[in-house]
């Protein structure tokens, strides 16, 4: 259909366009998939200008190919132009001297809303251009904010059935509550006694499984994926960071052309690695600034280049970030390295192990543009509390993570270069850490909410007014060892 090909990080999948690539959502061989192919440089004087919709069209069809253009224009409109967001779709605020790019500002108040407005307009388009009669099943794997915005996404789309996998004791109190209250057709959620990891590494072994594969086959079903391992997920994420670089370029706060530095509150890395896309289609990124909490591993990966996941798993107020395989990790060695042989065997010690060192020169490649940083919870609390006295903006405890680790990095390094920090979440979903980091008091989760609105003036989104008062409608708890029968009752009930 057309020349954009995509392959596998572990370089044992044959080449797939587009609409396999989405469909299929991970590589056969258990790889991630990348791009095939020179990725566009972007004319920046042209950019300057366009609308979320127009800039989003314009990069979507740097992966889908030209003469899709008109296509990507409808379904982006669908995503970004119909009120789902602000007119802007990413405001972007200032709190001193750094800029904060708000990505909460869609149907579930979470950054994922950026991906996941898109992906499922991007699943119909590739069943419609496949002549594809199965049925997709979408699993999604979730630390709070995926599984809500996944749900949001996919519920009544034809064709598609959502079925989300959350650690029932891992999410925030608001999280849960969205999730469990999710209305739709095609709709499933469960909890499971797990962490992330747990749920994440089922969903891929679901892939893997023939057992799976045969039923169905047999039900005429297949699966696909809605967690950032789906490069449909990553591809959207691309677009606000050219959108918030324009946003700064308009308001005489930068030149066109000159360098910034992005810090990013970082999980599974995929928006971190939508940025490495960005700045490869010529956005001038000098720095990624990747930010962890107590779940470190990713700091001491680029500190050290070893990837060492055979440690303690912590549940922090930061629980969207509270992962250990962060699965795109994978995809920046692979495009640093240029080699899946050696991708493939970093990945079989991973498995194997629970650890994998890159060589030094790669390592050293990769220090080029990349630090890191940490915060630990109090450190969280501490940051919301006098970034809102200095600043008057108000943080989650993910972006908090962000801001922290920004503002530490530019004292030690005397670096001035003009950063946007990406905001992962709204303050009001994670209310109870936000309202006693401002005045040392607990309450819960939803007493939290109105206080800190009387406290700040900060809006409340409109996905979280009255949150308390929906039905609940999906009660069922897991073990985590059960989600791969689970996963086959529901396609078993699928053709049903
Ligand atoms: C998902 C998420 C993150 C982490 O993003 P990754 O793309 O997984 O690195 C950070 N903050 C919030 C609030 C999130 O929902």
């Amino acid at each position: 259909m057309n020349e954009k090909k995509y392959v596998s990080t572990r370089g044992q999948q044959r080449s797939l366009d587009f609409c396999d690539a989405i469909l299929q959502g991970i590589g056969s061989d258990g790889g991630l998939l990348v791009p095939d192919f020179e990725l566009d440089q972007k004319d920046l004087k042209a950019l300057q200008h366009l609308s979320y919709v127009d800039m989003a069209t314009e990069i979507m069809t740097s992966f889908v190919g030209e003469q899709e253009k008109e296509e990507m224009r409808a379904l982006c409109q669908k995503a970004y132009g119909q009120n789902l967001f602000p007119q802007e779709v990413v405001p972007v605020k200032q709190a001193g001297d750094v800029f904060i790019a708000e990505l909460f500002q869609g149907p579930t108040a979470a950054f994922k809303d950026m991906a996941l407005s898109l992906l499922p307009h991007f699943m119909t388009y590739s069943l419609k251009k496949k002549g594809e009669q199965r049925k997709v099943m979408i699993l999604a794997a979730t630390s709070g904010d995926t599984g809500k915005a996944a749900l949001e996404g996919f519920k009544d789309v034809d064709g598609t059935y959502i079925q989300v996998f959350y650690p029932v004791d891992g999410v925030s109190p608001i999280q849960k509550q969205q999730m469990v209250t999710q209305t739709g057709n095609n709709v499933d959620v469960v909890g499971i006694q797990g962490n992330f990891d747990d749920a994440q590494r089922a969903v891929k072994q679901a892939f893997q499984s023939s057992a799976l594969k045969d039923l169905c086959d047999e039900h005429h079903v297949f699966l696909s994926s809605a967690n950032s391992i789906n490069i449909g997920r990553l591809i959207p994420q691309i677009v606000y960071y050219f959108y918030s670089y324009m946003t700064l370029v308009n308001k005489n706060e930068i030149r066109l052309g000159e360098s910034v530095h992005f810090t990013i509150p970082s999980g599974n890395f995929g928006n971190c690695l939508a940025g490495v896309l960005a700045k490869k289609m010529g956005l001038p990124i000098q720095k990624f600034i990747v930010a962890s909490n107590k779940n470190n591993i990713l700091t001491d990966f680029f500190r050290t280049g070893k990837y060492d996941a055979r440690r303690e798993f912590y549940k922090t107020n930061a629980p969207a970030m509270d992962i250990l395989v962060s699965s795109n990790l994978e995809r920046l060695v692979y495009m640093m390295a240029q080699d899946s042989q050696k991708v493939k065997s970093y990945m079989d010690d991973l498995n194997q192990n629970g650890v994998y060192e890159i060589s030094s020169d790669l390592l050293e490649k990769i220090q080029d543009v990349f630090k890191a940083g940490w915060l630990n919870e109090d450190e969280v609390l501490d940051t919301i509390k006098t970034c809102f006295e200095q600043t008057g903006y108000l943080l989650d405890t993910h972006t908090a993570i962000g801001y922290g680790v920004y503002k530490e990095y530019q004292k030690t390094s005397g670096d001035e270069t003009k950063t946007i920090i990406l905001a992962t979440a709204s303050p009001y979903k994670f209310a109870d850490s936000v309202y006693k980091a401002l005045t040392d008091q607990s309450l819960s989760e939803y007493q939290a909410i109105e206080a800190a609105y009387e406290k700040t003036g900060v809006d409340i989104p409109k996905p979280l007014v009255q949150l308390d008062q929906k039905e609940i409608l999906h009660q069922k708890v897991i073990d985590k060892d059960d989600i791969i029968h689970e996963i086959s009752q529901k396609i078993k009930e699928m053709s049903l």
